[in-house]
């Protein structure tokens, strides 16, 4: 089909991503029939949905039915996926632009931040995302080995991320069984010997960036008690101002709600525990061979134009432990020849038109995690895709982008060329029968397949 706005064949867009926000770019291209779009996505892995699949706790599993309304967009004629390539290494950045008539950066934000602290390297010492990653089945993780041989852990950060690997370092085998959890994870999550997890927030129990049902969710654990000393819910004056600012949002006061209560409940009979501790900041974490401890620095909170900053009162803490999770946000990283902003991790943008020393990069449109950086629900990048590619339209409306000289082949002959081995939606199909057929005699939603060459030997029998 040619199109009138175009003058041209139709216009191929390459979305970089198969996560959410690729998804919700997707579909918001196809929600306009008056431009005539091819759109491929490629990802990194054979498997598309990003942190549906790799991110989402296995223990919420309503959260991944978003992927019924990811299939859908994939069932679009003019949808096609290419799984298992990484850009940048099997097609580079300026190759894929040369074969679209635009490409839609989409591939959120893989890194984690560092504290900068002495000890953050320690074995015993993680990023929860690799945590995560590892009992999500990614297989880059696979065969990481988190030592759970201590009684006691600590979680750094007081966000959803660290609510998730608190709850899953606590859950017993039979809740665990019960989901899609990486096989080698169960064994060893439910083989563990935490009975202990300490999280801890630098600023306030009013400040935490939990959502509220994370929160309500660590008091209702079947085998831990949760634990907040009450003198923690009592607030100074600078959280009390900034709960009665506009600073302050229903989640921070439904947040405040919901831990008075847990803080004034009795502590029961179950076996272990998950702390909130707050006003806490690693200062290091010790130990000689491997993580035996973290010492604490205890902060007090200081209203400074609206924001609730944590300032070092100079008295310490220390926490013995056998295992740190750093759970203080993920970070974007950069692509070879696509502008990049080390300082945020994101891709510099304006409304998601990728801009190059300050002007918008023809052809480049971002969305999601490395256009905001890491905030937010999944629900949040449909938003943030609608937003870039009202952009992309407005630019086809306006001439600034058309069709070119591309070709719907091209890609598929370059990778054939290379002979980099790559998976269609077929080939995802193929892979996502056999995990659920593999979980089927367990009860279980599926048994994922975590190494890479099984992966892409099950996409064979497409
Ligand atoms: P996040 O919500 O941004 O939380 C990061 C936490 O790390 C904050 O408590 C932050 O404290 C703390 N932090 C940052 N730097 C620190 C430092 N140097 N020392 C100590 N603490 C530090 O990030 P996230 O938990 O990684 O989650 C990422 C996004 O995914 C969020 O939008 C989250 O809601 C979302 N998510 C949602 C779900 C769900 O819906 N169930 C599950 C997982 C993730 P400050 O506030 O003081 O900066």
């Amino acid at each position: 089909m040619s199109d009138a706005t175009t003058g041209a064949g139709p216009l191929r867009i390459a979305i970089v991503g198969s996560g959410p926000a690729g998804f919700y770019a997707a579909e918001a291209l196809f929600a306009h029939p008056e431009i005539d779009f091819e759109v491929d996505m490629i990802d990194r892995l054979p498997t598309p949905f990003g942190l549906v699949r790799a991110g989402v706790a296995p223990d919420h599993p309503k959260i991944k039915n978003v992927i019924r309304r990811y299939e859908k967009t994939a069932g679009h004629e003019a949808y096609r996926f290419f799984g298992n390539i990484t850009v940048g290494e099997a097609v580079s950045a300026e190759e894929l632009a040369s074969l679209y008539d635009a490409v839609v950066w989409a591939y959120g934000a893989s890194a984690d931040r560092k504290l900068g602290i002495e000890g953050e390297d320690l074995p015993g010492s993680h990023a929860a995302t690799e945590f995560v990653a590892w009992y999500n089945g990614h297989p880059d993780f696979a065969d990481r080995d988190f030592d759970l041989s201590c009684e006691r852990a600590v979680v750094i950060g007081n966000g959803n991320v660290a609510a998730d690997v608190a709850r899953m370092l606590l859950l017993p085998r039979d809740e665990l069984e019960s989901t899609d959890t990486a096989d080698i994870a169960i064994e060893a999550l439910a083989n563990s010997s935490i009975k202990e997890v300490v999280v801890l927030g630098r600023r306030g129990p009013a400040q935490a960036a939990f959502t509220n049902p994370e929160v309500r969710e660590l008091g209702e654990l079947t085998d831990a008690e949760i634990v907040i000393d009450p003198a923690q819910v009592e607030l100074g004056p600078a959280s009390e101002a900034f709960l009665e600012s506009d600073a302050a949002d229903a989640t921070n006061r439904k947040n405040m709600a919901t831990f008075t209560e847990l803080a004034g409940r009795d502590r029961g009979a179950k076996e272990k525990s998950v702390e909130l501790r707050f006003l806490r900041s690693p200062v290091a974490i010790g130990g000689a061979e491997r993580v035996e401890s973290i010492e604490l620095a205890v902060n007090e909170l200081q209203l400074v134009d609206d924001a609730v900053r944590p300032t070092d009162t100079g008295e310490r803490e220390t926490v013995e432990c056998g295992l740190v999770l750093r759970s203080i946000g993920y970070l974007g990283t950069g692509i070879d020849g696509i502008p990049y902003d080390s300082r945020r991790g994101v891709i510099p943008n304006d409304s998601g038109r990728v801009l190059d020393d300050d002007e918008p990069l023809a052809g480049h449109y971002v969305v999601g995690w490395i256009k905001r950086g890491p905030s937010g629900v999944i629900g949040t990048n449909k938003k943030d895709a609608a937003e870039t590619i009202e952009a992309l339209c407005e630019d086809v409306a306006e001439g600034r982008l058309t069709a070119g000289d591309t070709d719907h082949d091209a890609l598929e002959r370059l990778l054939t060329e290379r002979g980099v081995e790559h998976v269609h939606y077929d080939g995802w199909r193929a892979i996502d029968a056999l995990e659920v057929s593999r979980g089927e005699p367990f009860g279980r939603p599926r048994r994922k397949l975590t190494a890479l060459e099984d992966l892409v030997d099950a996409a064979r029998n497409d």
